[in-house]
């Protein structure tokens, strides 16, 4: 039976994703600021004047002017380099458009009025990743970014994008794959922006090799995990094959062109919002750039690029299988795990669940989670090495009274187990302020910590861990009990 929670005050906060989490307070003050930013411009006062015959988004998209002229000449220099460089031959130049941060900043002052009241309406926020909602019961100090934030921290935290933009085909009507762009912030180009042009190509040449698979592939994506290995193929390579203007021949072509001094003004702005992601995060955003660069590049030396264009027509399904090379070669699957249905069924015969919501992390969460609280390097590396899979669900009971996060994780024998296993014990203790406690009657078996927004047990078994999170902690003992009760296996 699910547990009924003692405080509805205290309910109420659990899961209010707004009143209790430190990042969305960062985030609004950022945003009050912004506020007065957005009111001193007078470009901005123009645009909402806009607002009384015109949609936000149209506005918005009339920010989008494909380059021209010089700016255009320099493009299609860099985008041969960039096809010469990665060794696929560009089919025929997207449109490119030149955005500047300014400009970007005032437009995304439209959006604006939505933080005005940001415990408003209760669709703008969006919640659901089984992450998210362990985050939020062990007290993370994390908003789950719905698409707003979403959208006002992409605004200001990317140099590049590629993708695709809604009706690009009546922009410049052709084959497949036109209608994928290339944005860059700021006209006139400086230098520093060769290498984002690059690497954004780098991704239409992904496109067009993959026979304009790539958004399908991103889309299809049905693990954290999963997601992970295909971001870290795909910006791996593309960071891998960034052009640098500073460098000749490329130089030499680009000399006669004028390059626009970089205002470092709008460089704040980023930090700002870089900062407002929590660490783990941030570590998980730039991975895909940083280590998957890494990854490629070792196997570009070993292999050369026809393995990475290999990889690109099929992608890996786990960090697992990047991080460990031979693994790759070996095309080893994880682990399936427990059935939580039948986990469910027989700890709560009596409760109405919905549907869980399932995700496997992957190796590489695993180590930026360890990281990021303890700070301690090598046991993050010890602990995430020995992987083997992982699953974590969210379940809600349908009476809203019940949520409860499972994190089983596997590792690949009994050394790794171990180190699992002391791993998971540091950062929950380190996590909960050194307040987690061993239970009494089995110090060796399980850890708990009750927190201000949930509780959680450490539950250790021969050849696996879990960690149980729920908004109470009667409840996280019926299942961490549960789990270790129960008589059954299917993971191995
Ligand atoms: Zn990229």
């Amino acid at each position: 039976m699910a547990e009924e929670p003692d405080d509805p005050d205290r309910r109420a906060s659990t899961y209010s994703y707004r009143d209790v989490r430190q990042f969305a307070d960062d985030m609004l003050e950022v945003l009050a600021r912004e506020r007065i930013w957005c009111d001193e411009q007078p470009e901005v006062a123009e645009l909402r004047a806009m607002l009384d015959e015109h949609e936000a988004e149209d506005i918005w998209r009339s920010l989008l002017i494909p380059a021209d002229g010089e700016d255009l000449r320099a493009v299609e220099i860099i985008a041969e380099a960039t096809a010469e460089a990665r060794g696929i031959p560009l089919q025929n130049l997207p449109p490119v458009y030149l955005i500047s941060r300014t400009s970007l900043r005032r437009y995304a002052c439209l959006y604006e009025e939505v933080w005005e009241d940001p415990t408003g309406e209760e669709e703008d926020w969006t919640v659901g990743r089984p992450a998210s909602r362990l985050a939020v019961l062990l007290g993370q100090e994390v908003e789950d970014y719905g698409d707003l934030e979403q959208s006002w921290l992409s605004a200001t935290l990317f140099w590049g994008w590629y993708g695709e933009i809604e009706d690009a085909h009546q922009l410049e009507p052709g084959e497949d794959g036109v209608g994928e762009v290339v944005i860059v912030s700021r006209p006139p180009m400086p230098a520093a922006f060769v290498g984002v042009i690059s690497h954004e190509l780098v991704h239409f040449l992904q496109d067009q090799w993959t026979g304009w698979r790539l958004h399908d592939w991103y889309r299809d994506a049905e693990t954290t995990d999963e997601l992970e290995a295909l971001r870290w193929v795909v910006e791996g390579d593309a960071t891998l094959n960034e052009l640098y203007g500073d460098t000749s021949p490329l130089l030499e072509l680009l000399a006669g062109i004028p390059w626009g001094p970089e205002s470092n003004s709008e460089y704040d702005l980023w930090y700002r919002a870089h900062e407002a992601l929590i660490p783990q995060d941030a570590a998980n955003l730039f991975a895909a750039y940083d280590q998957g660069s890494s990854v490629l590049a070792r196997l570009r030396a070993e292999s050369g690029q026809e393995a990475i264009d290999a990889l690109l027509l099929d992608p890996p399904e786990s960090t697992e299988q990047l991080i460990h090379p031979q693994k790759l070669t070996s095309d080893e699957q994880p682990i399936a795990l427990a059935d939580l249905e039948r986990l469910q069924a027989e700890l709560f015969p009596d409760t109405h669940w919905d549907e869980p919501i399932v995700d496997r992390m992957g190796e590489h969460w695993l180590h930026s989670l360890i990281l990021s609280t303890t700070r301690f390097t090598t046991l993050a590396r010890s602990v995430s090495a020995g992987w083997g899979s992982d699953q974590m669900a969210l379940w809600e009971s349908q009476d809203g009274l019940a949520e409860v996060v499972t994190w089983q994780i596997v590792f690949d024998h009994v050394g790794h187990h171990r180190e699992g296993v002391n791993g998971l014990r540091t950062w929950l203790y380190l996590h909960a302020d050194e307040e987690a406690l061993a239970d009494p009657d089995d110090p060796f078996s399980l850890y708990r910590w009750d927190g201000p927004t949930g509780a959680v047990r450490l539950v250790i078994e021969p050849h696996a861990l879990w960690l149980v999170a729920a908004n109470g902690p009667a409840l996280a003992d019926e299942v961490a009990g549960g789990i270790l009760n129960r008589t059954w296996t299917n993971y191995w």
